[in-house]
């Protein structure tokens, strides 16, 4: 089977961020791999019943995603709010579906407290970034799905020799 490449749905345009916005990526492949129905487009906020707009969240500060999802760990928003729950379904959701469909990779939006892929914003709501995933791409990996950022497109490409 081809393999399958799950998408956040800002990334492709989508308007589903907190802040209602997109955040599109335009690159070939990306164009190519649509046309040929391999990839596989979720907000996993969305999917867990987040709204749009909604508050900003941030893994609380000095805690990880893995420890969110092993319940040591809370997901905050800017007001104080726990999203802890959410943020874990948005993951299980997502997985779900990247098992259900096939996919073997994911292109993901980088910073996000879900998304990301290599940094995410400290927990302090100032906008400072730290090395670190979101809780969704954390549960993707531990599921031996290969994580991008959409940064990261062209060695998507070449990891998963999707280029002919
Ligand atoms: Fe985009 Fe992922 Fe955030 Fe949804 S959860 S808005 S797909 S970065």
């Amino acid at each position: 089977m081809t393999a399958k490449i799950l998408v956040s749905a800002c990334l492709m345009g989508h308007a589903v961020r907190y802040d209602g916005q997109a955040k599109p990526l335009v690159h070939p492949a990306l164009d190519r791999w649509c046309a040929e129905g391999r990839l596989v487009t979720i907000c996993p906020e969305m999917s867990a019943g987040m709204p749009v707009p909604r508050l900003p969240a941030e893994i609380e500060p000095g805690k990880t995603a893995d420890e969110v999802l092993s319940s040591g760990a809370r997901v905050l928003e800017s007001n104080g709010g726990d999203v802890t729950a959410a943020f874990r379904q948005a993951a299980e959701n997502a997985l779900a579906l990247a098992l259900e469909t096939g996919c073997a990779y994911a292109l993901l939006i980088d910073g996000s407290p879900s998304c990301g892929s290599s940094f995410v914003y400290d927990g302090s709501f100032s906008g400072d970034r730290q090395p670190g995933e979101g809780v969704t791409a954390a549960l993707l990996r531990k599921n031996g799905i290969q994580v991008f950022s959409g940064r990261d497109i062209d060695a998507l490409v070449e990891v998963a020799g999707l280029a002919a």
